[in-house]
């Protein structure tokens, strides 16, 4: 892998059983950057993104990250090694109170760490520090997704992975959730972004790789692509 690259994925394939659902994905993701990776339902994103995270197995090709192969680590050496990845759904703790929650994301830390974080978190999101001691499950959708990303952010990520943020959320707080993404990216965060929504994720991302049916058929700077007249008729229904 490129040693300059946050991340680096070669020749990657992984399946279920016998079925090959990736066959032989490269992508690359810079350090700082925000990188989007769109396509249609089923292309394989979440499976992309389940061997980076360490919860798939990979039957060819390999992950490093700043040149070290992780293709074979387990996922909780690859979370102590700075990935983090907020799946699909959120999946806050609705019962438990929102800052119990984002102590949650920050338990491979130091307690001492704890405190600059969630106030570093509450900066961001004031919305949760009025809330704190409230069930996460008082919570909206858009702010359950704020949440979830706070959690996150707890662990000090080096690499954030998410997975269909905006899902089943309405636009209104989509365009919000699409903001804090960026927010996370202006703070130094590297971030791999799946989504559906490619014209709102095409529109933020630096880079992205447009996946059909587990293969990367597109890709190139965000901009670059959102213009791309392939891309408009395929992906953006326009
Ligand atoms: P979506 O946006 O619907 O999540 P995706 O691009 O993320 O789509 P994947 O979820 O990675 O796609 O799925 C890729 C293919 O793998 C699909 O054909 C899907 O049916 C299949 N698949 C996903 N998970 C499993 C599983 N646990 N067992 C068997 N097949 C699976």
């Amino acid at each position: 892998g490129n040693p300059e690259a946050m991340l680096s994925v070669v020749g990657l394939s992984s399946g279920y059983g016998r079925i090959e659902v990736l066959h032989g994905v490269s992508m690359q993701i810079m350090p700082g950057q925000l990188v989007a990776l769109v396509g249609a339902n089923g292309a394989g994103k979440t499976t992309l993104l389940r061997c980076i995270s360490g919860v798939q197995p990979v039957s060819r090709g390999s992950i490093s990250m700043h040149g070290e192969p992780i293709t074979f680590d387990e996922a909780k050496n690859r979370v102590r090694a700075g990935i983090c990845q907020v799946p699909e759904g959120r999946h806050v703790f609705k019962p438990m109170s929102i800052e119990d929650n984002l102590r949650l994301g920050g338990y491979l830390r130091p307690a001492a760490e704890i405190r600059t974080s969630l106030e570093e978190v509450y900066a961001l999101f004031p919305v949760l520090r009025e809330r704190h001691d409230q069930p996460a499950g008082v919570l909206s959708g858009g702010q359950q997704q704020m949440l979830a990303l706070g959690r996150a952010l707890m662990g000090k990520p080096k690499l954030l992975l998410l997975d269909e943020p905006s899902m089943g959320l309405a636009p209104l707080v989509v365009a919000e959730i699409f903001r804090n993404i960026r927010l996370l990216r202006d703070a130094g965060i590297t971030i791999l972004l799946v989504e559906q929504n490619a014209r709102a994720a095409l529109a933020i991302a630096d880079y992205a790789y447009v996946l059909e049916t587990g293969n990367v058929a597109l890709e190139g700077k965000g901009a670059d692509l959102l213009r791309d007249d392939q891309v408009r008729r395929a992906y953006l229904g326009m």
